[in-house]
């Protein structure tokens, strides 16, 4: 878990020194370099838990399709969904990027997308959702829905 955010503030721990280096958050699927050792790192290759504020910031700026898992600590469907998502973002680094949203931390934003039922899933493009669907679906699912959406 290199990549860290707070707020809409994202920043990702140099591989080589430790240094934690300022992301802009239309820069997920893209290298960067350390300014403290020149080190090259990311792309974004796990999910990102966010808010409301790193959720505009994230989905305001990517050009890259963007899944959402939401998600809450008590449902068993989303512990188990939660490989396949952490698979989808390791397998789509560089070309996708993927948040969850824990959706008893953050009504507002599952209430922005009529979330009901948990697991759910959206993949926004452009800042649109292209797909919302609730229930478990594995990384295969997941996978396709963004290289659908690239
Ligand atoms: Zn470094």
């Amino acid at each position: 878990m290199s990549y860290a955010i707070s707020g809409s503030e994202i920043t990702c721990a140099c591989p080589s020194c430790g240094q934690r280096n300022r992301v802009p958050p239309g820069h997920l699927t893209s290298r960067g370099k350390c300014g403290a050792c020149g080190a090259a790192f990311g792309p974004l290759d796990h999910p990102l838990s966010v808010g409301p504020a790193g959720f505009d910031a994230i989905v305001s700026k990517a050009k890259a399709p963007v899944l959402v898992d939401f998600w809450a600590e008590w449902c068993a469907p989303c512990r188990m969904a939660a490989p396949h998502v952490a698979k989808t973002a390791l397998e789509m680094a560089g070309q996708a990027v993927v948040l969850k949203v824990d959706t008893e931390a953050h009504p507002g934003l599952a209430a922005r997308f009529q979330v009901r039922g948990i697991p759910f899933f959206a993949v926004l493009k452009g800042g649109r959702p292209v797909v919302q669907q609730a229930g478990l679906v594995g990384a295969d699912q997941l996978q396709a829905w963004l290289r659908q959406a690239l």
